[in-house]
């Protein structure tokens, strides 16, 4: 009989029916509160009317059409409209199915655009599991445990991360900063590295936001060498931080910006923008896969971003963010063990550590358990799996905050 691949280790044991808003139904019609969002992705909410609508209506109209063959028009749509919101400057789109596919896309230009062989990557990062992603990743062994040879020419720099070190914020920039000028005359050199690939608040590596002086250091430095910025946003932009993108919140300028997951509501899409003499570098058929910019996914995507708009959820990150964090906080408070509540908007994390201070996967995982079982669906993250982290749609409303926030004080 076929089975599923142990390969897949499902967190929460529920197996879905029906998702509505925030809301998941599992096979028995259980009602959990996701707090999840396919890994903050469902940020309309699952199956918004408006995103509904739209996907059956092109699904109805034109399904797939290869984008190096035929264009079709949600893509060129989407492009439009993108621009109401891209950072200033990258003006120049291309687009894939997953979050890796567009690092691999963004790591491609970067080498391809700049003639340099090297990247660095920051300590925690996560940017996906292709070999490319996953050589580029270092939140945690399983991503890359295995399958080596990894990818070469991958620097490891430490990212300003305050509660590992056990430094302030200030302390841990300095360190950064001061490493990566040493890696930049040691392990590669300005003139062989093509491009820092940060994200502005790490996800799978614990929810640590970056600083704007550490993000200012890096585009100091990047004019400088003539480095390029690629900022990934993949899980931070669309409002999920409760500014549209999470480089916002630093003022951080991108040449590359990776985005992907919030950006359909679900359906699997990617993207990144860049400054556009660097795509005219790049040449014709050395990007691009068969299913990139699918049109229910482009459709999907225009729906997503007028929902964002016009149902002002990138404020709403921002206001039900901050109760949120004011409710794991409380809970906090009662519990020795979460040593730390941390994130911006709606991509908050609680970190679990033992009495020795180190971190505690297994607290983490069993708080994680205890909430499943009374209706609130939350993961994991964090090299150790000592981060709970709470990633809810961004239609998510103050009653839902505060039942969250209830289970989460039981579940603890
Ligand atoms: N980059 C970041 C910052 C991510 O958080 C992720 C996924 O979690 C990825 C890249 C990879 O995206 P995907 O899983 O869609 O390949």
């Amino acid at each position: 009989m076929a089975e599923l691949s142990s390969i897949l280790k499902q967190a929460t044991g529920v197996i879905a029916a029906r998702g509505e808003g925030v809301h998941l139904y599992d096979e028995d019609g259980r009602r959990y509160l996701d707090f999840t969002a396919g890994i903050g992705v469902t940020s309309t909410g699952h199956c918004h009317p408006r995103v509904v609508e739209a996907a059956q209506r092109q699904v109805a109209t034109l399904i797939h059409a290869q984008y190096t063959t035929v264009m079709h028009r949600p893509l060129l749509d989407l492009v439009d409209r993108l621009s109401e919101v891209l950072p200033a400057g990258l003006d120049r789109m291309f687009f894939a199915n997953s979050g890796s596919e567009g690092v691999e896309a963004a790591l491609r230009l970067a080498r391809q655009s700049t003639a340099r062989p090297n990247v660095v990557v920051f300590h925690g990062g996560f940017h996906g599991r292709t070999v490319a992603a996953a050589s580029m990743t270092t939140s945690g062994t399983k991503f890359r445990a295995g399958f080596s040879p990894i990818m070469g020419g991958v620097v490891i720099a430490p990212f300003p991360n305050p509660t590992h070190y056990g430094w302030s914020e200030e302390e841990a920039t300095d360190f950064a900063l001061r490493e990566l000028d040493y890696l930049l005359q040691t392990v590669t050199t300005p003139a062989e590295t093509a491009a820092f690939f940060v994200e502005p608040v790490l996800g799978e590596g614990g929810y640590v936001p970056a600083n704007t002086r550490f993000l200012a250091g890096l585009r100091e430095r990047a004019d400088r060498h003539g480095i390029l910025l690629v900022l990934d946003e993949v899980q931070t932009g669309w409002g999920r931080t409760g500014k549209f993108w999470g480089g916002d919140h630093f003022d951080a300028r991108a040449d590359i910006l990776i985005t992907a997951k919030g950006l359909a509501s679900g359906f699997p899409l990617s993207a990144i923008a860049a400054r556009a003499d660097l795509m005219e570098k790049a040449w014709p058929g050395s990007q691009g896969g068969t299913y990139g910019a699918n049109a229910v996914a482009c459709a999907a995507a225009i729906a997503t971003l007028d929902v964002i708009l016009s149902e002002g959820l990138v404020q709403n990150s921002a206001d039900r963010g901050a109760e949120l964090r004011a409710a794991l906080r409380e809970v906090a408070s009662q519990h020795k063990n979460i040593t730390d509540v941390r994130g911006l908007g709606l991509m908050l994390g609680n970190e679990f550590r033992d009495a020795n201070g180190d971190p505690d996967g297994a607290t983490a995982a069993a708080a994680q358990q205890e909430a499943a079982k009374r209706g609130l669906l939350l993961l994991t993250c964090g090299a150790w799996g000592e981060v709970v982290r709470f990633i809810p749609a961004l239609v998510v409303d103050s009653e839902q905050v505060k039942e969250a926030g209830a289970i989460w004080a039981e579940a603890v």
